[in-house]
């Protein structure tokens, strides 16, 4: 992660996906949930991933590659980060729930080279019904994911060994769930370290 990422592609259907290449990982979450501060934090770059999105607006992968990426030989570790669109807006329009749902389950059911899913949940809010959907969507599509708890800094220091437990109990049965819960604020940092590992675990490295 010590070097530049850029971002390359939006993309807002299957036909406009980059070729695939670089192993990916891939980042999910309701809107606000933290999303863009975190890949922000993981690669050290405050402006990459833009934050406060507008809700519901961006209904688009965002492809992110280190700078200079070119393939096969390269020192850099080949791999892609993948902002997946937010879910959960109450007010979303039903037409674009079946859009993101459309978009996202063909993209993880067609994308050999996406490696892993990171779900990230508020710790205040915990998971919600909406994050269980998106977790049966994973389940359904056979691709691994990892929860990831954002903003720890939210909540009591104690709370947070206990917010880990409790969830990992809540995704106990679910098959193709990590069977591990990392703790993360990226305002303080912390836990950041701990993830950037398992990403380059992940993809092999
Ligand atoms: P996204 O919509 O999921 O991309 O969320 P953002 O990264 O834009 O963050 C949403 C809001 O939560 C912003 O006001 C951020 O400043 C705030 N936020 C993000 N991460 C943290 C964190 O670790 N701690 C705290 N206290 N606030 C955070």
């Amino acid at each position: 992660f010590g070097h530049p990422w850029i971002f390359i592609r939006g993309v807002p259907a299957m036909k406009f996906l980059p070729p695939e290449g670089p192993l990916e990982v891939a980042f999910a979450g309701r809107s606000n949930v933290g999303k863009s501060s975190l890949i922000n934090g993981l690669v050290g770059q405050k402006g990459l991933a833009r934050t406060s999105n507008t809700p519901g607006r961006t209904q688009e992968l965002n492809y992110f590659v280190p700078d200079g990426y070119s393939g096969e030989g390269d020192d850099l570790p080949p791999m892609a980060l993948v902002d997946m669109p937010g879910y959960g807006y109450a007010q979303a329009p039903k037409e674009q729930v079946d859009a993101w749902t459309k978009l996202v389950f063909d993209y993880l059911r067609g994308r050999a080279t996406l490696k892993r899913v990171y779900v990230l949940i508020d710790s205040r809010h915990g998971l919600k019904k909406n994050d269980d959907e998106v977790l049966s969507l994973l389940d359904k599509a056979a691709v691994s994911y990892q929860i990831v708890l954002t903003k720890t800094d939210k909540i009591k220091v104690p709370a947070v060994p206990k917010l880990v437990d409790e969830t990992l109990e809540k995704i106990r049965k679910r098959p193709a769930a990590y069977p591990e819960v990392l703790a993360t604020s990226s305002e303080k940092s912390e836990g950041l370290e701990a993830l950037r590992g398992e990403i380059l675990k992940t993809i092999g490295r």
